[in-house]
């Protein structure tokens, strides 16, 4: 099958991550097409908001079930009468991770790709603040790509914008695509369901706030830089 090149697949949850990613792919694809899983998780609207993010960007979204993902293994993000880990274990990942989430959703997504012709696959993992996830590390995505050409005989290139970027520089990226205050108010990242900045205290919030402080931190500075020289 040819594959082309001016169109884009995101893998879409509507959080900071791929929300940043979403835009990005709209800057270098002429067409972009979101697909957002529903695998079970506990706060499943945000994948309504996720819908309200792709269709004000004017991007063609899909949502796919996949709960069986959810049902495979016991874990907090899927089971809501377990408590989330604070911190994250010495020796294994959180109870936050979902095993095999990535993999069930990059495999998707390329067969959903492939149908409509799309060779290119955007996921906003990150190995910089991983949060001890084994599948948002760059190898892992790595292997996954080499798999998914194998298993369709086909040239998928999976892209990851954000594996190199802390949460300061995501935040960066997305001033600089022009939508910062858009994936601030609207994306939803935190544990407990809360949209835009959260509930405050969950690893998921903290992670984020941190990350969002450090970069008005920097942007201040710039600003006031910028004014002292002019
Ligand atoms: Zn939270």
């Amino acid at each position: 099958m040819k594959l082309d090149n001016t169109r884009a697949l995101v893998v879409f949850s509507g959080g900071q991550d791929s929300t940043t990613c979403l835009f990005w792919a709209k800057r270098h694809f002429r067409e972009v097409v979101a697909l957002s899983f529903v695998y079970g998780q506990n706060h499943v609207h945000e994948v309504d908001l996720a819908e309200d993010i792709a269709r004000e960007a004017g991007v063609e979204f899909h949502r796919m079930d996949v709960s069986f993902i959810g049902q495979l293994s016991r874990n907090a993000l899927t089971d809501h009468t377990l408590a989330m880990d604070q911190e994250k274990p010495a020796a294994a990942p959180p109870n936050t991770f979902v095993p095999g989430r990535n993999l069930f959703f990059l495999a998707t997504a390329a067969v959903f790709a492939r149908e409509r012709g799309i060779r290119h696959l955007v996921t906003g993992v990150s190995q910089t603040d991983y949060s001890g996830y084994p599948d948002c590390r760059d190898s892992f995505v790595r292997s996954l790509n080499v798999t998914l050409n194998l298993a369709m005989d086909e040239q998928f290139v999976v892209h990851t914008p954000l594996m190199w970027l802390d949460k300061a520089e995501t935040w960066a990226l997305a001033d600089e695509l022009g939508v910062f205050d858009l994936v601030r108010h609207r994306t939803l990242t935190c544990y407990n369901g809360i949209p835009g900045d959260g509930c405050g205290h969950c690893p998921a919030c903290h992670l984020r706030r941190e990350g969002l402080e450090t970069y008005l931190r920097q942007r201040e500075a710039r600003t006031e830089h910028h004014e002292a020289r002019t």
